[in-house]
């Protein structure tokens, strides 16, 4: 059984401590101590970081976990700690501080949330970065103004949180917890705001509103039929990340042709542009092919009335069977042959009858290997070991037979 220093003062930076147990594997070291001033996860709270130091090594704890029983985990340096040795614990307290901040932050918002709007908090979540609560009905813009102003006047009130453990629930404060606790088996922690929340939590606060500085929320979403998603961040996060935000902001405006305020209007206009161009693009892409047909329609063999078009492409395989089929198509009695780069696709004109390019294409692999398949009309095929202009030559051949 560990004792949780971290629940007698949450403010404790540095302690002393006995090592209980201690494993190892692949350089990375795992012990329990008697005692312990760093949180282990749990409640939508991350681990603390920090270091443990002993006479000849240092361990870098990176994830801290487990409720009766607390491992530390992280890398060793210098020798493997012995069990009944004292050690020196110091907490990454800049971490821990703020996610003090965004916890207590969390349960201001969730109840301003319910006070307001009648919302349940079902789910909470800190990252590195933000944080994430979820709630059990819809949000909006306005909502979700209210709920900021509110939040930020009792960060300024600079109101009192205290922290209680009970054995027993009396009915008085049962009715009135925010979160609904059904039986205590055995301890419980109570979170008291003033009077604005009380509610049973297990992790770390600050001990004063005004602590938490400022929250903002980033954005909310629904999350699925039921929640909705709250994204936010609290204390010195809050600056860190509306500086990148920004950052992203204006080097994007930066990037933009006009930089004129706003981004999303100029966004828009380069979409529009990009729009135009892609038209144009079709336009001459159609006019160069309608070139491209008639020069090859000017070379083409003719058979019994039918145009035999054959030709070895540069283009990849989904343009030349785009240029294809629009040649075929806006010629009547006519049959395309065309290889590129391990590929063979063969299209007629659907007027023209009697002759299956499926068919053709099978003949053509017989001999040059490979596989495909097809249609009456178009067939595409690949993965032959001869040359595109031997292959084409093989289709001619073939075709001419079948006709
Ligand atoms: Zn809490």
């Amino acid at each position: 059984m560990t004792e949780c220093l971290f629940y007698l003062d949450p403010y404790l930076k540095e302690s002393i401590a006995t090592v209980q147990a201690v494993k190892q594997r692949d350089g990375i070291v795992k012990l329990t101590l008697d005692r312990t001033i760093f949180y282990p996860e749990g409640g939508g709270q991350p681990s603390d970081r920090g270091i443990i130091r002993g006479e000849g090594f240092k361990i870098k704890v990176e994830k801290v976990y487990g409720k009766d029983e607390i491992w530390h985990e992280g890398k060793l340096e210098g020798r493997l700690p012995k069990v009944g040795e004292e050690v020196k614990l110091e907490l990454d307290w800049e971490w821990r501080y703020e996610n003090m901040k965004q916890h207590t932050g969390q349960h201001i918002l969730s109840a301003i949330l319910k006070k307001l709007y009648g919302l349940h908090t079902t789910g909470f979540q800190i990252f590195k970065e933000y944080n994430k609560i979820e709630v059990d009905g819809e949000l909006n813009w306005e909502m979700i103004t209210q709920v900021e102003l509110e939040a930020n006047r009792i960060i300024r009130e600079a109101i009192p949180v205290k922290v209680e453990e009970f054995k027993y629930l009396s009915e008085e404060i049962l009715h009135t917890l925010r979160k609904h606790v059904s039986k205590v088996t055995d301890r419980i922690r109570i979170v008291t705001i003033g009077d604005i929340d009380r509610t049973p939590c297990g992790g770390t606060h600050v001990k004063n509103t005004g602590e938490v500085g400022f929250i903002k929320v980033l954005r909310f979403y629904r999350k699925d039929r039921k929640l909705w998603r709250i994204e936010f961040v609290a204390g010195n996060r809050v600056i860190k990340y509306l500086n990148n935000l920004l950052a992203d902001y204006w080097e994007s405006l930066d990037e933009m042709p006009n930089k004129n305020r706003p981004l999303v209007e100029r966004v828009r206009e380069l979409k529009s542009e990009i729009e135009k161009l892609e038209e144009e693009k079709k336009a001459l892409r159609l006019k160069l092919w309608d070139w491209k047909a008639k020069a090859l329609l000017k070379e083409s063999e003719e058979v019994k009335g039918t145009k035999i078009v054959g030709t070895v492409e540069k283009l990849d395989m989904k343009d030349a069977q785009a240029f294809v089929v629009y040649l075929v198509d806006k010629n009547p009695n006519t049959i395309a042959l065309v290889v590129g780069r391990n590929y063979v696709i063969l299209a007629k004109n659907r007027g023209v009858e009697g002759v299956s390019m499926r068919e053709l294409l099978r003949e053509v692999l017989e001999e040059t290997g490979g596989s495909g398949g097809g249609s009456e009309v178009l067939a595409k095929g690949g993965g032959f070991k001869v040359e595109p202009e031997k292959v084409l030559e093989i289709a001619k051949k073939k075709l001419k037979h079948l006709l």
